[in-house]
């Protein structure tokens, strides 16, 4: 007799990391797939961070660290906020952990209680929906199309908010549109929140460096009317093609930050030794190496662009601005019937057929909350993501 909570239950598995896992069963039966599913750069770690983490093993950083990270770790991080994003926060207000996934769970299950509401605006990363139900809330997921760029005007966040909203999640650049909110944008927001002083917002800038506007991030929490509201989430994952290290952090208000630190203290401690002494290296050390890899994405993106403009059925508007996604929508492809006969009814069914019959995994939107949607990642070589879709295109090709 399987003995599972109701919690678990309730929870489904992560959309994006089972389209890869399944891509690795059929290219470990010989098959030739190109996977574009999982968002994660290909480049290698950059070789000052790896030699870094070489001499911390040496130096025999081998202990267990303070629960919320190294302190030189969490100094380092609050420099870099302060000289990037210009805003203020000390170290004690920095958590480090496993990943900004495990820092962002913990911040929803640190603030959210049961039957609280949390706003998402989708398309929005997979994982948030799973957290807030994780954490017995209740999504509130709104729809921001094409037409408006994928992104929650401050009106429509207005309309969404009741007595029973705790929290809203923010994520830009956007996985998985690639959408970026501007200074002006955020000013609007920040204007409507100013209102409603009980709502944290959770701002994930994890693609804070994948940007393609020639212009800095602006954080909501560089506004002085969103002081002690807003959590910063980022890691050194996209930013350094670090995705294996898993180091993320959270820089939150005091109260949430100890409330999160005592979270991980019962359930994980501090993260690796090595990763976190890695991550330092990241921060301290020279940036040229994001700067080369955005330069690389940028041109990935160009090429990508333009080859979903060639496939029938496929509309992506305007090119994203930041993160590594293309999120056409496929909805002109529902109905038509693949060779073997079987009907495409929605995204799950193409992501499915693409997969198995063009040999190239993407996601499909449902999960993001768009289920007119698919999701390809093009952080991958230039020469695959031109195989790719030209797989893709003679695959929806032989759609009737
Ligand atoms: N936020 C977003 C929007 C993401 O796409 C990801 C992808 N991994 C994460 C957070 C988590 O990143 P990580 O745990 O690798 O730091
Ligand atoms: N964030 C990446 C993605 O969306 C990595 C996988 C995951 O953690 O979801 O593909």
């Amino acid at each position: 007799m399987e003995q599972l909570s109701t919690r678990l239950l309730a929870l489904s598995p992560s959309a994006t990391l089972a389209m890869s896992q399944k891509s690795q069963e059929l290219k470990a039966q010989g098959l030739d797939i190109i996977n574009l599913s999982v968002g994660e750069p290909d480049f290698n770690t950059p070789d000052h961070i790896k030699e870094a983490a070489k001499q911390a093993i040496d130096n025999n950083f081998s202990f267990y660290t303070a629960v919320p990270g190294y302190l030189s770790l969490r100094q380092a991080i609050s420099r870099k906020l302060k000289e990037e994003n210009g805003v203020d926060f000390e170290p004690t207000q920095i958590v480090v952990g496993n990943g900004a996934k495990q820092e962002i769970c913990n911040v929803i299950l640190a603030i959210v209680e049961k039957g609280d509401e949390v706003i998402i605006p989708t398309p929005a990363w997979v994982s948030y929906f799973e957290m807030v139900k994780l954490a017995e809330g209740v999504n509130v997921p709104f729809l921001c199309n094409q037409e408006q760029d994928f992104k929650i005007t401050a009106e429509q966040l207005e309309s969404l908010i009741t007595p029973k909203t705790k929290c809203l999640m923010l994520c830009s650049p956007s996985n998985p549109t690639g959408a970026i909110y501007s200074k002006e944008e955020l000013a609007a927001i920040a204007q409507v929140l100013a209102k409603y002083p009980r709502i944290v917002v959770i701002s994930d800038e994890i693609y804070e460096h994948i940007s393609y506007t020639g212009e800095k991030l602006t954080s909501l929490a560089s506004f002085p009317e969103m002081k002690d509201r807003v959590v910063i989430i980022n890691g050194v994952s996209k930013a350094y093609a670090m995705t294996g290290w898993r180091i993320g952090f959270c820089a939150a208000p005091t109260y949430i930050a100890k409330a999160v630190t005592k979270l991980q203290g019962q359930y994980t401690s501090g993260c690796s030794s090595i990763a976190q002494k890695a991550a330092e290296a990241a921060y301290n050390g020279s940036q040229q190496c994001v700067e080369d890899m955005r330069v690389a994405f940028e041109r990935r993106r160009d090429l990508i662009f333009d080859l979903v403009q060639q496939i029938p059925g496929f509309r992506l508007d305007k090119k994203p601005q930041g993160a590594f996604y293309v999120f056409p929508d496929v909805t002109a492809l529902f109905g038509k019937q693949t060779p073997a006969g079987k009907t495409i009814a929605n995204a799950d069914d193409l992501a499915m057929y693409l997969l198995e019959e063009g040999h190239v995994a993407g996601v499909s939107g449902a999960a993001f909350g768009a289920d007119e949607c698919i999701r390809f990642s093009y952080a991958t070589a230039d020469d695959r993501i031109t195989e790719a879709m030209a797989r893709v295109k003679a695959a929806v090709e032989a759609l009737k």
